[in-house]
């Protein structure tokens, strides 16, 4: 069997998500046995690759590059996990949603601001109306619930990935 392309990204969440996978610990070393990391905040990759197996996405789609990274993946990826409830659901991203992002933005960087009080138009991603889950953009073929996910769970769901199999509750796939 041919090794693996695993594949993490990090959206708008904390990188709880990503201690969370590091937090399988040994268990790390069975997985680097069938799976090379080509992407993600763990590796020094320039850029996502064509052909990735497994893709893990942590964090809600908030800004434009947001979701033209998450498009970017679901086009480059076999699978894609949304890892975390801030994928699944938009949890703690999502908490800015009932207020217009224009308001908000101007709260925090002219009304909440000693000094240069503007609002940042470069180095900052424009923000999208709202923080949504991964799923409202992309098609998802498994998401994986928990803030953070256990870490066992992650693991569960990495190795039946990794040998090829179709995971099982209690990770739920849709579709
Ligand atoms: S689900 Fe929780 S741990 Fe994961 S990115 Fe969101 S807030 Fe952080």
């Amino acid at each position: 069997m041919s090794r693996i392309k695993l594949a993490t990204i990090w959206l708008d969440g904390c990188s709880g998500c990503h201690m969370s996978l590091l937090d399988i610990d040994e268990a790390i070393l069975a997985v680097a046995e069938k799976a090379d990391i080509v992407y993600g905040p763990l590796v020094d990759a320039q850029a996502f690759p064509e052909g990735v197996d497994v893709t893990l996405v942590e964090g809600a789609v908030s800004s434009r590059e947001d979701l033209n990274n998450v498009r970017m993946v679901r086009a480059r990826s076999r699978i894609v996990v949304a890892l975390g409830d801030c994928a699944v659901t938009g949890n703690v991203p999502a908490m800015r949603n009932s207020i217009p992002a224009a308001k908000l933005l101007h709260r925090i960087y002219v009304e909440g601001s000693q000094t240069n009080a503007r609002v940042p138009n470069q180095g900052v991603p424009p923000l999208l109306p709202q923080a949504r889950p991964v799923h409202d953009f992309i098609k998802v073929d498994y998401h994986l619930p928990g803030c953070p996910p256990k870490p066992a769970l992650i693991l569960g769901l990495l190795t039946e990935l990794l040998n090829g199999r179709a995971a099982t509750l209690p990770v739920v796939k849709f579709g």
